[in-house]
């Protein structure tokens, strides 16, 4: 069903200057159709619209955003209600009137004392890790920050092991073992039945770092890809989708990966010292003994006695306090570097 009726709380009508009651109704939406964000790219937003069957395709609709939205971002993942030219044709443009309540929002700030949140993507059910056992070597702390993102989103993370060819993968799992943390494990042209299987109907985000075997993942996943990619962006007419961070493409078994080639960082300043301590669920019990207010990151921390005590791994406690002080900038976030 393509077709619905809104009522006047889907566009907020500022108020004009005394002069109109604010009950006043805007006209309704009654030809608005749903659609997908699948990439964006200054102010320019590709849709995907669905279509009923055979006769009636799905369409990629390039959209710009209605001027009631104001200052309301718009980001991948995000379902809204497009009207005017919704045709799909090489050179329309439609309008986004509306966007859907979000279930879910991945954000990053551009490095970790930058407190602007910077939404990524919406609606995600899950933020895939995409690490390289070997050539290059896992790098837990990057990896411990994604789980940060991923609680403070409340979306569920999976660990995806790549290049299991090149090394074994027991090491890190049992780093993230006692967390909980579901993993995957993947080798130069082995199957990925196990990794279809957790991705599809879902929406997940995928994260890595360049050289991790991510661009190759997503082009197995979704044979297309690539030519899904050069296709988003017909109005601006170029071949390849450049300052976007973010790309959703569809999985033939159902469900969305959303690429993150842009991402070149994952800042966590925006999160709160108690998100960041709950994406460290091995740690956290032990910090009842600390005194109050302790940053953990002090000699009168209790976080040292309780991995003494063997119930995390010192590891992780290291990794913690590596993240606590680059967001208090005592340190140079050097696990925040390029992503892609
Ligand atoms: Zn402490």
């Amino acid at each position: 069903m393509r077709r619905r009726q809104y009522d006047e709380d889907d566009v907020r009508v500022r108020p004009g200057r005394g002069s109109r009651p604010r009950t006043r109704r805007r006209p309704a939406h009654e030809d608005a159709v749903q659609g997908f964000v699948v990439a964006v790219d200054r102010g320019r937003y590709t849709c995907l619209v669905r279509g009923a069957g055979r006769r009636d395709p799905d369409v990629t609709v390039t959209a710009m955003k209605a001027r009631e939205l104001g200052r309301k971002g718009i980001v991948v993942g995000d379902r809204v209600s497009l009207v005017g030219d919704v045709s799909g044709r090489p050179d329309t443009l439609a309008r986004i009137v509306r966007v859907e309540p979000r279930t879910s929002i991945l954000r990053r700030s551009a490095d970790d004392v930058d407190e602007v949140e910077r939404p990524i993507v919406a609606n995600a059910d899950q933020l895939v890790i995409v690490t390289a056992l070997a050539d290059p070597p896992p790098r837990p702390r990057m990896i411990d920050r994604m789980l940060v993102a991923a609680f403070d989103a409340e979306i569920d993370a999976l660990l995806c092991l790549t290049k299991a060819d090149l090394a074994d993968p027991g090491e890190l799992v049992a780093l993230y073992a006692p967390l909980g943390v579901p993993h995957v494990v993947t080798r130069k042209g082995g199957p990925l039945d196990e990794l279809r299987a957790l991705l599809a109907d879902r929406v997940s985000v995928l994260v890595g770092h360049s050289g991790v075997g991510k661009s190759t993942l997503v082009n197995a996943l979704v044979p297309n890809a690539g030519r899904a990619v050069s296709h988003v962006n017909p109005v601006t007419g170029r071949g390849r989708h450049t300052s976007s961070s973010a790309i959703a493409l569809e999985l033939p078994e159902g469900g969305w990966i959303i690429d993150t080639p842009g991402v070149r960082s994952f800042g966590l300043a925006h999160v709160s010292v108690e998100t960041v301590l709950a994406g460290f669920p091995d740690l956290i019990e032990g910090t009842v003994h600390c005194p109050k207010g302790c940053t953990h990151l002090g000699a009168e921390c209790a976080l040292d006695e309780w991995v003494r005590a063997g119930h995390a791994l010192p590891a992780r406690l290291e990794s913690l306090r590596r993240l606590l002080a680059s967001r208090e900038g005592a340190l140079e976030p050097d696990e925040n570097g390029p992503m892609g």
